[in-house]
């Protein structure tokens, strides 16, 4: 039978979390490939065996496992009948050199490992026992630290597997393992990152994007939804808050100073959020402020920004450099999709010169003018919600 093994990380999941750890990441590779036929994901003393269906075409399967994020490693795979109770190598062995046989290499070393100590023999005996049959048959020689193949043996009952391919994977821990947090999804390159990173680190993570309709068109919107479809590829389901901003906006430009106004803006983002996030369980806000990057994330910026709101702001990309983010946007897959022109609403009404330097007291004055509350009600009332799958369930 063919199958994907995968490993994850032994240190991550010491303890009581190992159980939890380990039922979301098979949860989260069942998503990953449910339109791919596969039915069968199980725990297996460590790592975990999907079971592929002859259709299923590794290929489409590799990619979706380089997303399933908790993965340190996978293999595509074969299983044999041996285990400790008929402890007879010769499935192994003719499995191995099946497999092995219109590969081309000059050198190769078998890496078994036996997960099931019940057996009569040690990984070393299988290792030299398969080896010296792989080399009769191809001539090749056996190169234990530098061999063009390595063959992987995992010894498990009543089943053993055999892979001479391994690919890493995203690693991190399984989305949902971290509890839920709210991104502020902006259309530009860092935040998507920014919602990457939280995903990586477990979180299962809402979307909200402010838009400057009905000052402008809906070409930020759409831009949003596209980076929310490409980041689900990583989470499988997305809640995405879409929110009209621009009158919010507008109300902010005629009661306030001009060079607050940015700040203010982002204050404003941050309560209206924090409600939404409240609403749906999460325990933070989440940004793509990057220190210095902007007028709005200076360090006085980003502390006013910060009280508005209760909840911790977490800032994942706060000490990395633009160039880091780009790189990291295109592994991703959302570059593309941020660079395209839009109308964000932070452009609309943005003043020459703002404030780089806000003092909360300044800010706290100014704010007083304005009926919070009302505006915070404004947002929530008009917030449509759209929702993502990946891959699309039937
Ligand atoms: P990005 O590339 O993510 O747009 P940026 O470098 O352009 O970031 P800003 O525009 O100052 O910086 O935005 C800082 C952060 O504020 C964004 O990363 C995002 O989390 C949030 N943000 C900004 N604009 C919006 C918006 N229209 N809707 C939701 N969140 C926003
Ligand atoms: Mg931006």
């Amino acid at each position: 039978m063919r199958c994907a093994i995968v490993h994850y990380h032994e240190l991550a999941l010491k303890g009581r979390n190992r159980p939890f750890f380990e039922q979301r990441l098979v949860r989260n590779i069942r998503l990953a490939l449910t339109d791919l036929g596969v039915r069968q994901v199980d725990p297996l003393r460590g790592r975990i065996r999907a079971m592929l269906p002859v259709e299923a075409d590794w290929n489409v399967v590799a990619a979706r496992l380089r997303r399933v994020f908790g993965i340190v490693n996978f293999s595509p795979a074969r299983s044999v009948p041996l285990g400790y109770a008929h402890p007879n190598l010769a499935p192994l062995m003719a499995g191995v050199g099946h497999e092995g046989r219109p590969l081309t290499f000059k050198s190769f070393r078998v890496s078994a490992k036996r997960a099931d100590k019940r057996f009569p023999f040690t990984s070393m005996d299988v290792e030299r026992e398969v080896g010296a049959h792989v080399k009769e048959l191809t001539g090749a020689k056996v190169d234990l630290t530098k061999p063009e193949l390595t063959i992987h043996v995992e010894l498990l009952s009543p089943q053993s597997f055999y892979s001479v391919r391994k690919e890493p994977g995203p690693g991190g821990m399984p989305v949902g393992v971290s509890g839920t947090v709210a991104c502020l999804l902006s259309g530009g390159i860092d935040s998507p990152v920014a919602a990457a990173r939280m995903m990586r680190r477990g979180c299962q993570t809402v979307f909200i994007h402010f838009h400057g309709r009905p000052f402008v068109s809906r070409a930020s919107e759409e831009k949003v939804r596209e980076i929310a479809e490409l980041l689900t590829q990583y989470q499988f389901d997305s809640r995405l808050y879409l929110i009209p901003f621009g009158e919010i906006q507008r109300q902010i430009v005629l009661g306030a100073p001009t060079p607050l106004r940015i700040v203010l803006y982002r204050r404003m983002m941050v309560r209206i959020a924090e409600e939404l996030a409240r609403k749906e369980q999460c325990w933070g806000l989440v940004t793509g402020d990057s220190l210095g990057q902007v007028a709005s994330q200076t360090p006085e910026n980003l502390t006013v920004v910060e009280e508005a709101a209760q909840m911790p702001i977490l800032r994942p990309l706060i000490g990395m450099d633009k160039s880091e983010i780009t790189t990291e946007a295109q592994a991703l897959g959302t570059f593309e999709t941020s660079i395209e022109p839009d109308q964000d609403c932070c452009r609309l009404f943005v003043p020459p010169h703002p404030s780089t330097k806000t003092s909360l007291d300044h800010v706290r004055k100014v704010e007083r003018h304005f009926d919070l509350i009302a505006l915070v009600k404004q947002g929530l009332e008009q917030a449509e919600l759209v929702e993502f799958t990946f891959p699309r369930r039937r």
